[in-house]
Protein backbone atom coordinates (compact mmCIF):
# COMPACT_ATOMS: atom_id res chain seq x y z
CA UNK A 1 0.00 0.00 0.00
CA UNK A 2 1.18 3.85 -1.18
CA UNK A 3 2.10 6.19 1.23
CA UNK A 4 0.77 9.78 -0.28
CA UNK A 5 3.11 12.14 0.41
CA UNK A 6 0.94 16.00 -0.80
CA UNK A 7 2.78 18.84 -1.75
CA UNK A 8 0.99 22.12 -1.72
CA UNK A 9 2.07 26.00 -1.63
CA UNK A 10 1.64 29.05 0.19
CA UNK A 11 2.83 32.81 0.19
CA UNK A 12 3.42 33.44 -3.78
CA UNK A 13 3.91 31.30 -6.18
CA UNK A 14 7.05 29.81 -8.45
CA UNK A 15 8.68 29.06 -5.30
CA UNK A 16 9.89 25.68 -7.36
CA UNK A 17 7.41 23.57 -5.63
CA UNK A 18 7.42 21.05 -8.74
CA UNK A 19 11.30 20.81 -7.92
CA UNK A 20 10.59 20.29 -4.73
CA UNK A 21 8.80 17.52 -5.25
CA UNK A 22 10.33 16.43 -8.24
CA UNK A 23 13.61 15.89 -5.60
CA UNK A 24 12.00 14.37 -2.72
CA UNK A 25 11.08 12.18 -5.20
CA UNK A 26 14.57 11.23 -6.71
CA UNK A 27 15.73 11.12 -2.71
CA UNK A 28 13.19 8.47 -1.64
CA UNK A 29 14.44 6.53 -5.39
CA UNK A 30 17.75 7.10 -3.72
CA UNK A 31 16.94 4.95 -0.64
CA UNK A 32 15.56 2.52 -2.57
CA UNK A 33 11.96 3.29 -3.05
CA UNK A 34 9.18 3.08 -6.12
CA UNK A 35 7.76 6.67 -6.26
CA UNK A 36 5.28 8.63 -8.99
CA UNK A 37 4.37 11.71 -8.79
CA UNK A 38 1.29 13.73 -10.14
CA UNK A 39 0.02 16.89 -10.42
CA UNK A 40 -3.31 18.57 -9.53
CA UNK A 41 -4.16 21.69 -11.23
CA UNK A 42 -6.69 24.28 -10.01
CA UNK A 43 -7.05 25.33 -13.40
CA UNK A 44 -10.43 25.31 -15.74
CA UNK A 45 -9.21 24.15 -18.67
CA UNK A 46 -9.11 20.20 -19.84
CA UNK A 47 -5.43 20.22 -20.31
CA UNK A 48 -2.69 22.27 -20.58
CA UNK A 49 -2.63 21.58 -24.47
CA UNK A 50 -4.49 24.75 -25.21
CA UNK A 51 -3.23 27.13 -23.33
CA UNK A 52 -0.16 29.87 -24.85
CA UNK A 53 3.15 28.60 -24.09
CA UNK A 54 3.82 32.37 -23.27
CA UNK A 55 1.14 32.10 -20.32
CA UNK A 56 1.74 28.65 -19.29
CA UNK A 57 5.02 27.41 -20.39
CA UNK A 58 5.63 24.37 -22.42
CA UNK A 59 3.16 21.64 -22.67
CA UNK A 60 4.74 18.29 -22.02
CA UNK A 61 3.55 15.24 -23.63
CA UNK A 62 3.70 11.71 -22.65
CA UNK A 63 4.17 8.20 -23.82
CA UNK A 64 0.23 7.57 -23.47
CA UNK A 65 -0.49 11.08 -25.00
CA UNK A 66 -1.39 13.25 -22.42
CA UNK A 67 -1.07 17.11 -22.75
CA UNK A 68 0.29 17.80 -19.08
CA UNK A 69 1.45 20.74 -16.98
CA UNK A 70 5.51 21.23 -17.71
CA UNK A 71 6.11 20.32 -14.15
CA UNK A 72 5.57 16.66 -14.99
CA UNK A 73 9.16 17.56 -16.63
CA UNK A 74 10.70 18.20 -14.02
CA UNK A 75 9.19 14.95 -12.68
CA UNK A 76 10.48 12.83 -15.20
CA UNK A 77 13.97 14.48 -15.63
CA UNK A 78 14.71 13.71 -11.61
CA UNK A 79 13.16 10.37 -11.09
CA UNK A 80 13.57 8.47 -14.95
CA UNK A 81 9.75 7.84 -14.13
CA UNK A 82 7.60 8.22 -17.63
CA UNK A 83 4.92 9.81 -16.84
CA UNK A 84 1.60 8.97 -17.36
CA UNK A 85 -2.02 10.56 -18.77
CA UNK A 86 -3.26 9.46 -14.89
CA UNK A 87 -0.63 11.87 -13.23
CA UNK A 88 -1.82 15.08 -14.73
CA UNK A 89 -5.96 16.27 -13.60
CA UNK A 90 -7.28 19.47 -13.75
CA UNK A 91 -10.44 21.04 -12.23
CA UNK A 92 -11.68 21.43 -15.91
CA UNK A 93 -10.95 17.27 -16.43
CA UNK A 94 -12.69 16.48 -12.94
CA UNK A 95 -15.84 18.84 -13.53
CA UNK A 96 -15.81 17.45 -17.56
CA UNK A 97 -15.87 13.84 -16.02
CA UNK A 98 -18.65 14.57 -13.57
CA UNK A 99 -20.51 16.69 -15.49
CA UNK A 100 -20.71 13.25 -18.31
CA UNK A 101 -21.65 11.46 -15.54
CA UNK A 102 -24.61 13.57 -14.80
CA UNK A 103 -25.74 13.08 -18.24
CA UNK A 104 -25.36 10.20 -18.46
CA UNK A 105 -27.75 9.40 -15.39
CA UNK A 106 -24.64 7.86 -13.45
CA UNK A 107 -25.62 9.71 -10.39
CA UNK A 108 -29.28 8.63 -10.22
CA UNK A 109 -31.18 11.85 -9.37
CA UNK A 110 -28.77 13.00 -7.17
CA UNK A 111 -28.38 16.18 -6.44
CA UNK A 112 -24.54 17.09 -7.80
CA UNK A 113 -22.11 18.82 -5.45
CA UNK A 114 -18.78 19.53 -4.62
CA UNK A 115 -18.37 17.95 -1.97
CA UNK A 116 -18.92 14.68 -2.33
CA UNK A 117 -18.86 14.49 -6.17
CA UNK A 118 -16.58 16.43 -7.41
CA UNK A 119 -14.08 15.56 -4.10
CA UNK A 120 -14.86 12.15 -4.56
CA UNK A 121 -13.99 12.62 -7.93
CA UNK A 122 -10.64 13.88 -6.92
CA UNK A 123 -9.62 11.11 -4.24
CA UNK A 124 -10.56 8.60 -6.97
CA UNK A 125 -7.90 9.91 -9.45
CA UNK A 126 -5.36 10.09 -6.54
CA UNK A 127 -5.46 6.84 -5.62
CA UNK A 128 -5.18 5.53 -9.36
CA UNK A 129 -2.57 2.52 -9.27
CA UNK A 130 -1.51 3.14 -5.67
CA UNK A 131 -0.50 -0.37 -5.46
CA UNK A 132 2.40 -0.11 -7.70
CA UNK A 133 4.65 2.23 -5.90
CA UNK A 134 5.83 2.99 -2.17
CA UNK A 135 5.36 6.56 -2.32
CA UNK A 136 2.75 8.82 -4.47
CA UNK A 137 3.56 12.02 -4.39
CA UNK A 138 0.90 14.17 -4.92
CA UNK A 139 1.48 18.31 -6.04
CA UNK A 140 -1.17 20.80 -6.10
CA UNK A 141 -1.23 23.76 -8.17
CA UNK A 142 -1.36 27.66 -7.02
CA UNK A 143 -1.31 28.58 -3.57
CA UNK A 144 -3.77 28.02 -0.41
CA UNK A 145 -6.30 30.29 -0.58
CA UNK A 146 -6.93 30.34 -4.82
CA UNK A 147 -10.57 29.92 -4.95
CA UNK A 148 -10.41 27.14 -7.54
CA UNK A 149 -8.11 25.42 -4.99
CA UNK A 150 -10.53 24.89 -2.63
CA UNK A 151 -11.94 21.28 -3.78
CA UNK A 152 -8.59 20.00 -3.96
CA UNK A 153 -7.30 20.70 -0.27
CA UNK A 154 -10.61 19.11 0.64
CA UNK A 155 -9.99 16.16 -1.45
CA UNK A 156 -6.68 15.72 -0.08
CA UNK A 157 -8.23 15.93 3.34
CA UNK A 158 -10.57 14.00 3.45
CA UNK A 159 -8.43 11.31 1.79
CA UNK A 160 -5.96 11.20 4.51
CA UNK A 161 -8.93 10.62 7.23
CA UNK A 162 -9.94 7.48 4.96
CA UNK A 163 -6.51 5.78 5.22
CA UNK A 164 -4.90 4.29 8.30
CA UNK A 165 -3.21 6.84 10.25
CA UNK A 166 0.58 8.18 9.32
CA UNK A 167 -0.07 7.07 5.81
CA UNK A 168 -0.43 10.29 4.32
CA UNK A 169 1.80 13.57 5.37
CA UNK A 170 1.72 17.02 4.26
CA UNK A 171 4.35 19.17 3.00
CA UNK A 172 3.97 22.62 2.18
CA UNK A 173 6.09 24.93 0.55
CA UNK A 174 6.32 28.93 1.42
CA UNK A 175 8.71 31.90 1.19
CA UNK A 176 10.73 34.11 4.09
CA UNK A 177 11.75 37.24 2.52
CA UNK A 178 15.22 38.91 3.53
CA UNK A 179 14.47 42.34 4.25
CA UNK A 180 17.60 44.35 3.63
CA UNK A 181 17.46 47.55 5.41
CA UNK A 182 16.82 45.51 9.20
CA UNK A 183 18.51 42.29 7.25
CA UNK A 184 16.37 40.07 9.25
CA UNK A 185 14.52 36.94 7.41
CA UNK A 186 10.85 37.24 7.68
CA UNK A 187 8.62 34.20 9.14
CA UNK A 188 5.24 36.07 9.19
CA UNK A 189 4.45 35.08 5.70
CA UNK A 190 4.87 31.56 6.69
CA UNK A 191 2.58 31.87 9.58
CA UNK A 192 -0.58 33.36 7.65
CA UNK A 193 -0.29 30.46 5.45
CA UNK A 194 0.01 28.23 7.79
CA UNK A 195 -2.96 29.45 9.37
CA UNK A 196 -4.57 29.83 5.92
CA UNK A 197 -3.75 26.10 5.41
CA UNK A 198 -4.81 25.17 8.98
CA UNK A 199 -8.83 27.09 8.84
CA UNK A 200 -9.69 24.25 5.60
CA UNK A 201 -8.19 21.24 8.00
CA UNK A 202 -5.19 21.09 6.76
CA UNK A 203 -1.50 20.64 9.28
CA UNK A 204 1.65 20.71 7.79
CA UNK A 205 4.32 17.90 8.58
CA UNK A 206 7.03 19.35 6.90
CA UNK A 207 7.41 23.12 6.16
CA UNK A 208 10.03 23.30 3.31
CA UNK A 209 10.88 27.36 3.30
CA UNK A 210 12.61 29.40 -0.07
CA UNK A 211 15.02 31.55 1.43
CA UNK A 212 18.03 33.31 0.28
CA UNK A 213 20.70 31.95 2.69
CA UNK A 214 20.35 29.59 5.89
CA UNK A 215 18.04 29.96 8.66
CA UNK A 216 18.88 30.78 11.79
CA UNK A 217 18.31 29.17 14.59
CA UNK A 218 15.59 31.64 16.31
CA UNK A 219 13.86 32.35 13.47
CA UNK A 220 13.41 28.18 12.78
CA UNK A 221 12.16 27.84 15.99
CA UNK A 222 9.82 30.27 15.90
CA UNK A 223 8.60 28.81 12.75
CA UNK A 224 8.17 25.61 14.55
CA UNK A 225 6.35 26.96 17.53
CA UNK A 226 3.99 29.56 15.23
CA UNK A 227 2.97 26.86 12.86
CA UNK A 228 3.04 23.83 14.44
CA UNK A 229 6.24 21.67 13.38
CA UNK A 230 9.13 19.98 14.55
CA UNK A 231 12.01 22.22 14.44
CA UNK A 232 13.84 19.14 12.31
CA UNK A 233 10.91 19.67 9.94
CA UNK A 234 11.42 22.85 8.98
CA UNK A 235 13.47 22.53 5.91
CA UNK A 236 15.85 25.67 4.30
CA UNK A 237 15.73 25.48 0.56
CA UNK A 238 17.96 28.24 -0.83
CA UNK A 239 18.97 29.01 -4.23
CA UNK A 240 21.32 26.72 -6.39
CA UNK A 241 22.85 27.54 -9.15
CA UNK A 242 21.75 24.30 -11.07
CA UNK A 243 18.90 22.91 -10.06
CA UNK A 244 20.12 19.39 -10.77
CA UNK A 245 21.72 20.20 -7.37
CA UNK A 246 18.29 20.13 -5.67
CA UNK A 247 18.57 16.18 -4.36
CA UNK A 248 21.98 16.82 -2.67
CA UNK A 249 20.75 20.09 -1.06
CA UNK A 250 17.67 18.92 0.17
CA UNK A 251 19.43 16.27 1.71
CA UNK A 252 21.83 17.92 2.92
CA UNK A 253 18.56 20.46 4.78
CA UNK A 254 17.52 16.97 5.95
CA UNK A 255 14.68 16.53 3.96
CA UNK A 256 14.30 12.99 2.90
CA UNK A 257 14.84 11.91 6.78
CA UNK A 258 11.98 14.50 7.47
CA UNK A 259 9.94 12.54 5.46
CA UNK A 260 11.18 9.39 7.27
CA UNK A 261 10.14 10.56 10.46
CA UNK A 262 6.83 12.14 9.24
CA UNK A 263 5.94 8.39 8.28
CA UNK A 264 8.05 6.99 11.57
CA UNK A 265 10.19 5.01 9.14
CA UNK A 266 13.05 3.49 10.92
CA UNK A 267 15.72 2.40 10.57
CA UNK A 268 15.97 4.70 7.71
CA UNK A 269 17.09 2.75 4.47
CA UNK A 270 20.29 2.84 3.12
CA UNK A 271 21.09 5.83 1.11
CA UNK A 272 22.78 6.08 -2.83
CA UNK A 273 23.35 9.30 -3.70
CA UNK A 274 26.09 8.73 -6.62
CA UNK A 275 23.78 9.03 -9.41
CA UNK A 276 23.72 12.57 -8.11
CA UNK A 277 27.02 13.41 -7.38
CA UNK A 278 28.00 12.97 -10.64
CA UNK A 279 25.24 14.95 -12.32
CA UNK A 280 26.76 17.98 -9.80
CA UNK A 281 29.84 16.92 -10.66
CA UNK A 282 29.40 17.08 -14.03
CA UNK A 283 27.30 20.50 -14.08
CA UNK A 284 29.85 22.34 -11.92
CA UNK A 285 33.10 21.54 -13.03
CA UNK A 286 33.02 21.78 -17.10
CA UNK A 287 36.14 21.57 -19.35
CA UNK A 288 34.73 23.92 -21.66
CA UNK A 289 31.52 25.80 -23.27
CA UNK A 290 30.06 25.88 -26.58
CA UNK A 291 26.88 28.63 -27.74
CA UNK A 292 23.94 27.37 -29.16
CA UNK A 293 21.17 29.55 -30.50
CA UNK A 294 17.69 28.45 -30.08
CA UNK A 295 15.89 30.53 -33.38
CA UNK A 296 12.25 30.10 -31.97
CA UNK A 297 9.03 32.17 -31.37
CA UNK A 298 8.11 32.20 -27.81
CA UNK A 299 11.72 33.36 -26.66
CA UNK A 300 10.56 35.96 -24.02
CA UNK A 301 9.18 33.18 -22.08
CA UNK A 302 12.17 30.68 -20.94
CA UNK A 303 9.34 27.98 -19.91
CA UNK A 304 8.21 27.81 -23.08
CA UNK A 305 11.19 25.87 -24.38
CA UNK A 306 11.71 24.40 -21.20
CA UNK A 307 12.46 20.50 -21.78
CA UNK A 308 14.52 21.71 -25.01
CA UNK A 309 16.80 24.26 -22.61
CA UNK A 310 17.36 21.38 -20.38
CA UNK A 311 17.95 18.27 -22.88
CA UNK A 312 20.77 20.84 -24.02
CA UNK A 313 22.27 21.20 -20.56
CA UNK A 314 22.13 17.19 -20.00
CA UNK A 315 23.98 17.13 -24.16
CA UNK A 316 26.45 18.84 -22.04
CA UNK A 317 27.10 17.07 -19.22
CA UNK A 318 27.83 14.44 -21.40
CA UNK A 319 30.34 15.77 -23.40
CA UNK A 320 31.74 17.97 -20.22
CA UNK A 321 30.97 21.55 -21.62
CA UNK A 322 28.94 24.28 -20.03
CA UNK A 323 25.79 25.00 -22.63
CA UNK A 324 25.27 28.93 -23.42
CA UNK A 325 22.03 29.07 -24.58
CA UNK A 326 21.07 32.43 -26.49
CA UNK A 327 17.19 32.92 -27.63
CA UNK A 328 17.03 34.15 -30.89
CA UNK A 329 13.38 35.80 -31.97
CA UNK A 330 13.28 34.53 -35.17
CA UNK A 331 11.15 36.87 -36.59
CA UNK A 332 13.91 39.59 -36.65
CA UNK A 333 15.19 37.87 -39.90
CA UNK A 334 12.30 38.72 -41.64
CA UNK A 335 13.82 42.52 -41.25
CA UNK A 336 17.40 41.56 -40.45
CA UNK A 337 20.50 39.44 -42.43
CA UNK A 338 20.93 35.97 -40.71
CA UNK A 339 24.67 35.94 -40.87
CA UNK A 340 26.01 38.77 -38.33
CA UNK A 341 23.05 37.44 -35.57
CA UNK A 342 24.28 33.88 -36.02
CA UNK A 343 27.82 33.82 -36.39
CA UNK A 344 29.87 32.67 -33.52
CA UNK A 345 27.35 29.76 -32.49
CA UNK A 346 28.41 26.93 -33.01
CA UNK A 347 25.41 25.24 -33.23
CA UNK A 348 21.37 26.03 -34.09
CA UNK A 349 18.79 24.63 -33.08
CA UNK A 350 14.56 25.52 -33.91
CA UNK A 351 12.25 24.22 -31.74
CA UNK A 352 8.68 23.21 -32.01
CA UNK A 353 5.98 25.86 -32.56
CA UNK A 354 2.65 26.70 -34.30
CA UNK A 355 1.51 29.17 -36.65
CA UNK A 356 2.79 30.99 -39.22
CA UNK A 357 4.91 34.06 -37.42
CA UNK A 358 8.33 33.91 -37.63
CA UNK A 359 8.64 30.83 -39.77
CA UNK A 360 10.32 32.54 -42.34
CA UNK A 361 12.93 33.84 -40.15
CA UNK A 362 13.31 29.56 -38.97
CA UNK A 363 13.59 28.82 -42.75
CA UNK A 364 16.82 31.49 -42.99
CA UNK A 365 18.26 30.24 -40.05
CA UNK A 366 18.06 26.54 -40.95
CA UNK A 367 19.41 27.60 -44.80
CA UNK A 368 22.48 29.43 -42.85
CA UNK A 369 23.47 26.39 -40.51
CA UNK A 370 22.59 24.14 -43.80
CA UNK A 371 25.48 26.05 -46.38
CA UNK A 372 27.76 27.40 -43.62
CA UNK A 373 27.97 23.78 -42.43
CA UNK A 374 26.72 24.62 -38.27
CA UNK A 375 25.19 21.88 -36.47
CA UNK A 376 21.34 21.94 -36.48
CA UNK A 377 18.91 20.24 -34.93
CA UNK A 378 15.50 20.86 -35.96
CA UNK A 379 12.69 19.80 -33.77
CA UNK A 380 8.56 19.36 -35.05
CA UNK A 381 8.42 22.45 -36.39
CA UNK A 382 12.07 22.96 -36.64
CA UNK A 383 12.20 20.11 -39.01
CA UNK A 384 9.12 21.03 -41.47
CA UNK A 385 10.92 24.68 -41.84
CA UNK A 386 14.28 22.78 -42.94
CA UNK A 387 12.62 20.44 -45.03
CA UNK A 388 10.56 23.73 -47.21
CA UNK A 389 14.01 25.41 -47.25
CA UNK A 390 15.49 22.37 -49.09
CA UNK A 391 12.34 21.98 -51.57
CA UNK A 392 12.92 26.25 -52.11
CA UNK A 393 16.08 26.31 -52.52
CA UNK A 394 17.63 23.01 -53.29
CA UNK A 395 15.01 21.39 -55.57
CA UNK A 396 13.53 24.88 -56.70
CA UNK A 397 10.06 24.20 -55.40
CA UNK A 398 9.75 27.97 -54.76
CA UNK A 399 6.63 28.37 -53.45
CA UNK A 400 7.21 25.62 -50.66
CA UNK A 401 5.11 26.02 -47.82
CA UNK A 402 3.09 24.19 -44.93
CA UNK A 403 -0.55 24.38 -45.23
CA UNK A 404 -0.98 25.22 -41.11
CA UNK A 405 -0.05 28.56 -42.93
CA UNK A 406 -2.54 28.51 -45.52
CA UNK A 407 -5.32 27.41 -42.94
CA UNK A 408 -4.65 30.09 -40.49
CA UNK A 409 -4.34 32.94 -43.45
CA UNK A 410 -7.40 31.45 -44.82
CA UNK A 411 -5.90 30.84 -48.68
CA UNK A 412 -4.05 28.90 -51.18
CA UNK A 413 -0.37 30.64 -51.27
CA UNK A 414 2.01 27.60 -50.50
CA UNK A 415 2.97 24.04 -52.07
CA UNK A 416 2.07 22.31 -49.78
CA UNK A 417 5.46 20.36 -48.77
CA UNK A 418 3.97 20.17 -44.90
CA UNK A 419 0.84 18.77 -45.49
CA UNK A 420 -2.25 18.55 -42.73
CA UNK A 421 -2.59 15.16 -41.50
CA UNK A 422 -6.03 13.63 -41.57
CA UNK A 423 -5.23 9.89 -41.00
CA UNK A 424 -2.98 7.55 -39.71
CA UNK A 425 -1.99 4.80 -37.77
CA UNK A 426 -1.73 4.23 -33.79
CA UNK A 427 -0.74 0.62 -32.99
CA UNK A 428 -3.19 -1.40 -34.16
CA UNK A 429 -5.91 1.06 -35.25
CA UNK A 430 -6.53 3.82 -37.76
CA UNK A 431 -7.14 7.40 -35.94
CA UNK A 432 -9.09 10.28 -38.50
CA UNK A 433 -9.23 13.82 -38.36
CA UNK A 434 -11.12 16.72 -39.92
CA UNK A 435 -9.97 20.10 -40.74
CA UNK A 436 -12.38 21.51 -38.41
CA UNK A 437 -12.24 18.88 -35.07
CA UNK A 438 -11.73 20.85 -31.64
CA UNK A 439 -8.27 21.81 -31.08
CA UNK A 440 -7.74 20.13 -28.37
CA UNK A 441 -6.16 16.40 -27.66
CA UNK A 442 -6.93 16.16 -31.19
CA UNK A 443 -3.08 16.07 -32.09
CA UNK A 444 -0.94 13.19 -33.44
CA UNK A 445 -0.01 12.60 -29.49
CA UNK A 446 2.23 10.44 -27.54
CA UNK A 447 4.93 7.66 -28.00
CA UNK A 448 5.34 6.03 -31.77
CA UNK A 449 7.31 3.99 -33.18
CA UNK A 450 9.97 4.84 -36.44
CA UNK A 451 12.46 2.84 -38.48
CA UNK A 452 15.79 4.15 -39.04
CA UNK A 453 18.09 3.50 -42.21
CA UNK A 454 21.23 1.14 -41.72
CA UNK A 455 24.23 3.34 -42.32
CA UNK A 456 22.68 6.61 -41.54
CA UNK A 457 24.09 9.15 -38.87
CA UNK A 458 20.83 8.50 -36.66
CA UNK A 459 21.37 4.73 -36.46
CA UNK A 460 24.72 5.39 -35.43
CA UNK A 461 23.81 8.29 -32.66
CA UNK A 462 21.03 5.98 -31.68
CA UNK A 463 22.51 2.71 -31.90
CA UNK A 464 19.79 1.43 -33.26
CA UNK A 465 17.15 1.22 -36.15
CA UNK A 466 13.80 0.65 -34.08
CA UNK A 467 13.56 3.67 -31.73
CA UNK A 468 9.77 5.38 -29.89
CA UNK A 469 10.05 8.91 -29.62
CA UNK A 470 6.95 11.32 -28.59
CA UNK A 471 4.96 13.12 -30.91
CA UNK A 472 2.84 16.76 -30.58
CA UNK A 473 2.24 17.98 -34.29
CA UNK A 474 -0.67 18.34 -36.77
CA UNK A 475 0.85 18.71 -39.99
CA UNK A 476 3.75 15.89 -41.50
CA UNK A 477 6.03 16.10 -44.15
CA UNK A 478 4.94 14.60 -47.78
CA UNK A 479 6.90 12.15 -49.20
CA UNK A 480 5.98 13.43 -52.59
CA UNK A 481 9.29 15.21 -53.02
CA UNK A 482 10.99 12.34 -51.07
CA UNK A 483 13.08 11.26 -54.23
CA UNK A 484 14.21 14.95 -55.39
CA UNK A 485 15.40 15.90 -51.86
CA UNK A 486 16.73 12.43 -51.17
CA UNK A 487 18.97 12.98 -54.69
CA UNK A 488 19.98 16.43 -53.70
CA UNK A 489 21.30 14.63 -50.61
CA UNK A 490 18.61 15.25 -47.82
CA UNK A 491 18.29 11.83 -46.60
CA UNK A 492 14.59 10.65 -44.99
CA UNK A 493 16.41 8.44 -42.46
CA UNK A 494 13.53 7.51 -40.10
CA UNK A 495 10.39 6.77 -41.31
CA UNK A 496 7.17 5.63 -39.41
CA UNK A 497 6.90 1.43 -39.83
CA UNK A 498 4.38 2.00 -42.38
CA UNK A 499 7.07 4.00 -44.46
CA UNK A 500 4.44 6.88 -44.75
CA UNK A 501 5.25 9.45 -42.14
CA UNK A 502 8.87 10.94 -42.25
CA UNK A 503 10.53 10.80 -38.82
CA UNK A 504 13.91 12.05 -39.58
CA UNK A 505 16.00 14.06 -42.23
CA UNK A 506 19.32 14.42 -42.47
CA UNK A 507 21.88 16.03 -44.68
CA UNK A 508 24.15 13.76 -46.20
CA UNK A 509 27.26 16.38 -46.80
CA UNK A 510 26.90 18.33 -43.85
CA UNK A 511 28.74 17.39 -40.79
CA UNK A 512 25.44 17.62 -38.04
CA UNK A 513 22.15 18.44 -39.77
CA UNK A 514 18.99 16.78 -38.10
CA UNK A 515 15.60 17.37 -38.29
CA UNK A 516 13.20 14.86 -36.02
CA UNK A 517 9.53 15.30 -36.06
CA UNK A 518 9.02 14.51 -32.60
CA UNK A 519 10.23 15.69 -29.52
CA UNK A 520 13.47 13.94 -28.13
CA UNK A 521 14.31 16.38 -25.37
CA UNK A 522 10.84 15.06 -23.79
CA UNK A 523 12.70 12.39 -22.73
CA UNK A 524 16.31 13.62 -21.62
CA UNK A 525 17.64 13.11 -18.19
CA UNK A 526 20.32 14.66 -16.76
CA UNK A 527 21.39 11.02 -15.67
CA UNK A 528 20.41 9.56 -18.95
CA UNK A 529 21.17 12.32 -21.77
CA UNK A 530 18.94 11.62 -25.02
CA UNK A 531 21.18 10.66 -27.56
CA UNK A 532 20.49 13.18 -30.02
CA UNK A 533 21.24 15.93 -27.37
CA UNK A 534 24.42 14.27 -26.43
CA UNK A 535 25.70 13.95 -30.59
CA UNK A 536 24.25 17.81 -31.16
CA UNK A 537 26.85 19.04 -28.49
CA UNK A 538 29.33 16.61 -29.54
CA UNK A 539 29.26 18.07 -32.83
CA UNK A 540 29.27 21.61 -31.47
CA UNK A 541 32.11 21.20 -29.08
CA UNK A 542 33.94 19.94 -32.04
CA UNK A 543 33.34 23.22 -34.25
CA UNK A 544 33.99 25.40 -30.85
CA UNK A 545 37.71 23.79 -30.97
CA UNK A 546 37.76 24.80 -34.60
CA UNK A 547 37.72 28.19 -34.55
N1 LIG B 1 2.76 23.36 -35.94
C1 LIG B 1 3.37 22.17 -36.41
C2 LIG B 1 2.39 21.02 -36.51
O1 LIG B 1 1.36 21.05 -35.91
C3 LIG B 1 4.54 21.78 -35.54
C4 LIG B 1 4.14 21.42 -34.16
C5 LIG B 1 5.30 21.39 -33.21
O2 LIG B 1 6.35 21.95 -33.49
N2 LIG B 1 5.13 20.79 -32.05
O3 LIG B 1 2.67 20.05 -37.19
Amino acid sequence: MARFIFITGGVVSSLGKGLASAAVGSLLQARNYNVRLRKLDPYLNVDPGTMSPFEHGEVFVTDDGAETDLDLGHYERFTGVAARKTDSISSGRIYSTVLEKERRGDYLGKTIQVIPHVTNEIKDFISIGEDEVDFMLCEIGGTVGDIEGLPFFEAIRQFSQDKPRGQCIFMHLTLLPFIKASGELKTKPTQHSVKELRSIGLAPDILVCRSEGEIPAKEREKLALFCNVRPDSVIAAQDLKSIYEAPLAYHRAGLDQAVLDAFSIDPAPKLDLSRWDDVADRIYNPEGQVNVAIVGKYTQLEDAYKSIAEALTHGGMANRVRVNVEWVDAEIFETQDVAPLLQGFHAILVPGGFGERGTEGKIKAAQFAREHKVPYLGICLGMQMAVIEAARNVIGVSDAGSEEFDHEAGGKRFEPVVYHLKEWVQGNHKVARKVDDDKGGTMRLGAYDASLSPGSQVAEIYGSTEIDERHRHRYEVDIKYREQLEAAGLRFSGMSPDGRLPEIVEWTDHPWFIGVQFHPELKSKPFKPHPLFQDFIRAAKEISRLV
